[in-house]
């Protein structure tokens, strides 16, 4: 069975209590004036760090503080709520974890938001330290960066009108349907290669999904996991559909020179599995769900 399954059994329901209990359950989710949150989180700050020959990590000690690429409209995974400034899901939590590893807590990271199409050119030029926000690992984007991970698998799947009985799954697709994706995602990509149905590109998911709210595109397609995230928000008018018709690994995005940082990243992963599990559970586990975290990639 799939491990997405996992994702995909989620209730609806869960998902929605998630994302609103998020904020009080243990998770840190300010954005730090009062660099707070630490004593609450299932990892802590290092102290005295190395990653000798890490070219990233001289940069970040330079700076003395962590840029870190993320989404901000992806409920349960990467969010910003624009009321209150607290962010908060599953791929900030694994962010917060990664820059508490090299020394950096709350109030040393910089979170800059950044669209799918832009992850690697803001790796290779340096504007972000690394990325977390759904990003697959694939071998095209290893040309440019790296990965470390992965750690977590999800898989792509259909957001549809909830009083849509016509879309049951990729496979129910025609020339007819327009799908709404994110530019520059594996999502799109799939259903130009795969499916005959129309596609229309943006930035963000969250602007497809009001297209679908709106009726002018018929489904929107990325990752289940971020899709159930959109469903939980809106019940009663979003459902998703189908089976997922992917693999989608993803990684934490740095620069393709920087297998020291790929190392200690993976490291952190493998030897945190508690900590793994913690924030899986605060951020997308309340269902009762069990996951299990993969094993992460050989580096190179
Ligand atoms: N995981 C897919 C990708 O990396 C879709 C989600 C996203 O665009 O972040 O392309």
């Amino acid at each position: 069975m799939r491990k997405s399954r996992i994702i995909a059994s989620l209730s609806l329901a869960a998902v929605a209590a998630l994302a609103l209990t998020a904020c009080n359950s243990g998770t840190p989710s300010d954005t730090g004036s009062d660099g707070g949150a630490a004593a609450e989180t299932p990892w802590t700050v290092a102290t005295d760090v190395s990653v000798p020959d890490s070219p990233t990590f001289e940069r970040i000690q330079k700076a003395d503080k962590v840029t870190i690429g993320v989404k901000e409209d992806q409920p349960g995974l990467g969010y910003l709520d624009t009321t209150t400034g607290k962010r908060s899901g599953f791929d900030i939590d694994i962010a917060r974890w990664m820059a508490a590893s090299l020394g950096y807590g709350e109030d040393k990271i910089d979170f800059k938001p950044i669209a799918s199409a832009n992850r690697e050119q803001s790796i290779v030029n340096g504007d972000i330290d690394f990325y977390v926000g759904t990003y697959s690992i694939t071998d095209k984007r290893k040309e440019q960066i790296s990965f470390a991970g992965p750690y977590f698998i999800t898989g792509q799947g259909l957001l549809v009108a909830k009083d849509n009985d016509k879309i049951t799954g990729k496979d129910s697709l025609t020339a007819d349907d327009v799908v709404c994706s994110a530019t520059g995602s594996t999502s799109i990509q799939r259903i130009k290669d795969e499916t005959p149905a129309k596609t229309k590109e943006y930035d963000t998911y969250s602007t497809c999904v009001q297209d679908l709210l709106q009726g002018q595109v018929d489904a929107v397609t990325t990752d289940e996991a971020i899709l159930l995230g959109y469903a939980a928000q809106d019940p009663d008018h979003l459902k998703t559909v189908g089976d997922v018709f992917s693999e989608e690994r993803y990684g934490i995005g740095l620069a393709k020179n920087d297998a020291a940082l790929q190392a200690f990243f993976n490291n952190v992963l493998t030897d945190g599995h508690d900590v793994w599990q913690k924030i899986f559970d605060s951020n997308l586990g309340a269902s009762g769900v069990k996951s299990t975290q993969p094993e992460v990639d050989a580096v190179g």
